[in-house]
Formats: structure tokens, sequence, C-alpha cells
């Protein structure tokens, strides 16, 4: 089948590039409807890499989207991660970990997986989790992000009942504030440098917002801290330290947020206070449960989207996106 494809092939080098796929027996394929951008998209955008992966050759971007099943036109939203199945990590629950993982648009491995952003993608059968088709594509395109949010939460180790901060309100911690309130949370107070964030966290449900740049209230570092639970979205090393300082003795803090550099590490105080340091990454079954809370309403994520635009003006839509001041979530449109 021909189909179009967004393609990137090194620094600002992104364009609409004509493509071929075909699904073998054990594969599916999906009509692409409808894509959110994500970090790692404007970073291949704008650095030609992500970390530690350069790209080796052109890989179609993309790994948050929904579409619809080929030929039966189901509404399904489309999971990124093919894990192996077979690594000492699949077999052990861990499959976010597997050791063969292909992730949607990922340069990690080589050759590269191609991504989402495609008028059709081939993908298994177990990469798809239908869903009621009544509900609205900007909703549902929000389940691959939720996904990593409800996974940062079960890292936590739970929060019914808990007092919990996030530090770093981007769509991901955004999410967060939002999943920890439908999950339980007894108050979540989120921290973000730009004041529009804050506004954004608080129409997803945090109780109170604060800024890093004011005086922290004194309620949150008397005596060894405040929050049961911290979860730091930004990556930036000084909302690190807040999570160290903000968080009580014996509590969690769960690492989301990923920048270069953030080698900075407390350990002392992580020492002394016992917090229990978590990374999270990607997600495990909560991509089916994301879908679901989407689904019944348990979480809106709308307060978060900013554009939508037609996948043809790609260009304009990572230009937005990368702008902070302006963006929170991008999406793509792929319907004519
Ligand atoms: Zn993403
Ligand atoms: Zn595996």
């Amino acid at each position: 089948m021909e189909i179009k494809a967004i393609k990137v092939s090194g620094k600002h080098q992104v364009s609409i590039e004509n493509t071929s796929i075909e699904a073998d027996e054990n594969e599916c394929l999906v009509k692409i409807t409808r894509g959110g951008i994500c970090g790692s998209d404007i970073h291949y955008y704008q650095h030609g890499g992500v970390g530690d992966f350069s790209l080796q050759h052109p890989m179609t971007l993309g790994h948050e989207v929904i579409g619809r099943l080929y030929p039966s036109n189901q509404t399904v939203a489309v999971n990124p991660s093919k894990p192996c199945g077979a690594c000492e990590y699949c077999q052990s629950g861990r499959s976010n970990q597997c050791l063969k993982m292909e992730f949607f648009g990922s340069a990690m491995r080589n050759p590269h997986v191609d991504g989402g952003f495609a008028e059709y993608v081939k993908v298994t059968k177990d990469q798809v989790v239908p869903y009621d088709e009544t509900m609205s594509q900007e909703v549902m395109a929000f389940a691959e992000p939720l996904a990593v949010a409800i996974h940062a939460v079960n890292q936590s180790g739970g929060v019914v009942g808990k007092k919990v901060l996030v530090t770093g309100c981007g769509p991901i911690g955004c999410l967060i504030v939002a999943a920890c309130q439908a999950a339980g949370a007894s108050e979540v107070v989120g921290s973000d440098l730009s004041e529009r964030c804050r506004d954004i966290a608080t129409a997803m449900g945090a109780t109170s917002v604060l800024s890093p740049m004011d005086t922290v209230p004194d309620l949150y570092l008397k005596e060894k801290g405040y929050f049961d639970v911290s979860f730091e979205a930004s990556g930036a090393v000084p909302a690190f330290h807040s999570c160290i300082d903000m968080t009580k003795a014996a509590g969690a803090l769960v690492l989301v947020g990923m920048r270069p550099g953030m080698v900075d590490f407390p350990l002392t105080k992580c020492l002394a206070k016992e917090i229990n340091v978590k990374g999270s990454f990607r997600f495990i079954s909560e991509f089916e449960t994301a879908v679901r809370w989407l689904e019944t309403g348990k979480i809106n994520p709308l307060p978060l989207l900013t554009k939508v635009f037609p996948f043809t003006d790609i260009i304009e839509a990572l230009d937005l996106a990368a702008d902070k001041s302006k963006a929170m979530k991008i999406q793509l449109s792929f319907e004519d």
C-alpha cells in the first residue's frame, strides 16, 4: 500500500514522503486519524536525535496515535510499544524494559523503528486497543501520554489519601496531576516556572500550585517535609532538589522528566531521609488503563490541547509545539 508519512532525516529535516507498507498475517493495518506531538518528536526535529541516539537514516515520527482498524473501521488507540515477549523483562512483567523493544518513532535501535505519523501504520494485534467510536479523537489521542502518567503513579507505590507534589507542569506533569486526583490523592500541588502551565495544572485538578521562583511555604519544608509522594516531571536539577527537600522522610520520589545533564544528585539527603527514588519509563498495562480512563471520562485531558493542525502543516505544527511559551499539546489530524 502506498502511503504518505512524516519523515525526519536530520536536524530541521522533516518532510512528508511517499512510502509503502505491507502487513503480514500476524499484523494489521490502522488508518491513522489523529496524533499528538511529543517532546521526543520535537527533539528529533530540532537536534536530529534524542539524548545519545542520533538518526542514522530517515525515520517516521510520532508515537501518540489513534486510528481505525483496516478494513473493519473499529476505532483503536495504538500502543506504540512492541516488546519481544520472550526476554527476562518481558517474562517478569516488565515489558517496558524489554531488551528488544521496538517503540514507535525511536532511533534507540538501528534500524530505527518507524513511528505513527503516517496515513497507515502496521502493528501487531496486541498493539491495538479498541475504544468507543463516539469518543472524540482529541481526547483519545491522549492515551499514550496518559499511560506514561499512570505508570509513574503506579511506580510511586500508590497515592490514595496521600499528599502529592508534581514539579514540572507540562503535558506529562499535568496528566500526573489529573491521574493522582483520579487515583484518590488527598492533595496535589503542582509546581512550574510558567504561570500558564500552573493555570493548566489547576484546570487539570491541582489542589494548589506554586512557582519555584516564589518563597516556598514554610509548611512544605519544616520538620522533614510535607509530601508523601513527589513526581519530578521537569528534568530540571533545581526542581529535583525541591522534591528532596519537600518530600517527607521515607516518602517516595518518582523521576519522570528527562533532560541532558541532570546529574547533580543530592545523595546525602536522599540517604539520610531514606527517600525511595524510583525511575519511571514509558508504561506496561497502563496503556489499556489510560484508554479506559479517557473513555469513561475519569480524566479530561482537553485543557492541555493547544491546537490541531492538518498533518500536511507539520513544520508549522512542530515549530508551535517547540514554543513552550505558547504550546502545551499539539495534535495532527490525518483525516482529509
Ligand atoms: Zn510521548
Ligand atoms: Zn522482551
